[in-house]
């Protein structure tokens, strides 16, 4: 099981299975974050209505599209996991990025600071 994390506000708000996921995306893909606890999205509901428990917003940044030929880059069908992005086209996780300086290591929190850096580091 995967932990499904808000885009929004950064909080896990269900767990999913990422065998079973797919597109077009239903509440009943998504289980509680504990055993006992309500669904995290309700049964009726469609994939633009599930609100975060959280901060009550869509918790996914991407457009979900469920056409087939729908264009990866302008709709990144994915959802935000501990472990990084779950593709739900291809069904594979991508690893978050490693936010650091390739030539000194040097540690970053945002991709684009680590870029700038990267650009002057002392050691290239
Ligand atoms: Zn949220
Ligand atoms: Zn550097």
């Amino acid at each position: 099981m995967k932990t499904l994390i808000c885009e929004i506000c950064q909080q896990p708000i269900a767990t999913f299975d990422p065998d079973k996921v797919r597109l077009p995306l239903e509440p009943g893909m998504f289980e509680p974050l504990e055993v006992g606890m309500q669904p995290p999205f309700h049964h009726s509901l469609g994939v633009f209505d599930f609100r975060c428990g959280w901060c009550q917003k869509l918790p996914f940044v991407a457009e979900f599209n469920t056409a087939e030929d729908v264009d990866p880059e302008k709709f990144p069908a994915r959802l935000k996991t501990r472990d990084g992005y779950f593709s739900l086209r291809f069904g594979i996780t991508i690893p978050p990025l490693d936010l650091k300086c390739q030539y000194c290591c040097k540690e970053y929190k945002q991709e684009y600071w680590l870029r700038k850096h990267e650009e002057r580091c002392p050691k290239k």
